[in-house]
């Protein structure tokens, strides 16, 4: 990788050292000209006409997001976030009293928040899966809790609030051979390193565009398993999703499109499409290799300052680095850092429930390279943590 090409690609690189990729990722030039360049023809012909003119580039959008996390372009579908597709996924489960949905202690806020509106609705049952000792889903414990009760699996890859990767490959072993639906919440996991649909077993995924795939705000997708349709029923019905009969019924659309909207910001839906190819084209494996070498220059330079202690969990930790400063709140340590032209975000208690439940340490601060960060940002980010540390 020729980081200082990719660098020159990354307008927003020299202005900031930004390490809130997990908030979101920079844009390439790339992919701001390819939204801005069809806002502006939007502008010139008009929007309906436009989305004509870019059918194509458009159309092909499925099949970059496809190739991204290895499914096949029928099985996307399009949404401006990835709490919506998520949603989207979810609420096509039927749900009966008695029926248990079995969860992970890094689950994401939202998900959690839909988990227990559905157990107040149904009488289903949300059942938390310990985390092992080192921090990370116990699959074994995941193995004895899966029965005939158990509707749905619902694990998030990297949690919004750390360092862990989850071990999902071994959690989609379990969930195919009991025949249970895996839904697969990878926000945080694609862009940042290799998210293969059959290496992880899932049946459902989502993801977002801004974070680690560096794509705009405001996009996000589904990718859902062609086998997972004949359990799916999806939540809502518009014109994108299904076909009128004529007379007073209708039939659902092909794959995964009758989960998606009609409307979409088509600029936005381009730069994904960009994103995304920028993304397979430069590898994967190579953009993993380097996200999650800069995580740990980033963690040991961290946790070798005084007064400093980082909060990763797992055996296998990525790009997102937390930790805490002794007499400082993670907002102050935030604010200090920003100061300096470094930016980074604060876990929030509540966007992680299960977690904070457990550990009770958020607010922390957390620090999220990319691959196109350097080695010498790392370092002055130690440094600045280790004078505002030492100033406290
Ligand atoms: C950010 C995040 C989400 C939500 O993504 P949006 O695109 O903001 O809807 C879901 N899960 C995880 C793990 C996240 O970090």
């Amino acid at each position: 990788m020729d980081i200082g090409a990719l660098r020159r690609d990354t307008p927003g690189t020299g202005n900031r050292i930004h390490l809130n990729n997990a908030g979101a990722g920079l844009l390439s030039r790339r992919t701001l000209e390819a939204v801005v360049s069809h806002l502006e023809l939007e502008a010139a012909i008009g929007g309906y006409e436009a989305a004509g003119r870019e059918r194509e580039r458009i159309d092909a959008t499925y099949g970059q997001l496809a190739r991204l996390v290895g499914g096949r372009p029928e099985e996307i579908a399009l949404f401006d976030n990835s709490t919506r597709a998520w949603n989207a996924a979810f609420y096509s489960l039927a749900f009966k009293p008695g029926d248990r949905i079995l969860t992970g202690r890094a689950e994401y806020g939202s998900n959690v928040l839909a988990y227990l509106q559905t157990a107040q609705r149904t009488g289903a049952e949300v059942v938390v899966v310990p985390n092992d000792e080192d921090g990370q889903l116990d699959t074994a414990a995941l193995a004895n809790l899966i029965d005939e009760r158990t509707r749905l699996v619902g694990v998030t890859h990297v949690p919004t609030s750390g360092g862990l990767v989850n071990p999902v490959a071994e959690v989609g072993r379990l969930t195919r051979d009991a025949g249970v639906p895996f839904l697969l919440d990878a926000t945080q996991s694609v862009g940042q390193f290799p998210v293969d649909v059959d290496e992880l077993g899932c049946d459902m995924l989502t993801a977002t565009g801004r974070k680690f795939l560096r794509g705009p705000r405001g996009t996000g997708f589904l990718w859902v398993r062609s086998e997972a349709l004949s359990f799916l029923e999806p939540h809502v019905v518009e014109v994108a999703a299904a076909t009128w009969d004529g007379n007073r019924g209708f039939t659902w659309h092909d794959g995964a499109r009758r989960f998606g909207t009609w409307e979409a910001s088509y600029a936005n839906v381009l730069g994904l499409s960009a994103a995304a190819r920028q993304a397979s084209d430069l590898g994967m494996d190579e953009i993993g290799r380097r996200a999650f070498a800069l995580g740990d220059r980033l963690r040991d330079g961290l946790d070798s300052v005084p007064g400093v202690t980082t909060h990763d969990l797992g055996r296998q930790r990525c790009a997102i680095v937390t930790c805490s400063v002794d007499g400082m709140t993670a907002d102050e340590v935030a604010a200090s850092l920003a100061a300096r032209g470094i930016n980074v975000s604060v876990t929030d208690p509540v966007q992680t429930q299960f977690d904070t439940e457990e550990r009770n340490i958020h607010p922390l601060v957390r620090l999220s390279p990319h691959y196109y960060n350097t080695e010498d940002e790392i370092d002055r980010t130690v440094e600045a943590c280790t004078e505002i540390a030492a100033a406290r």
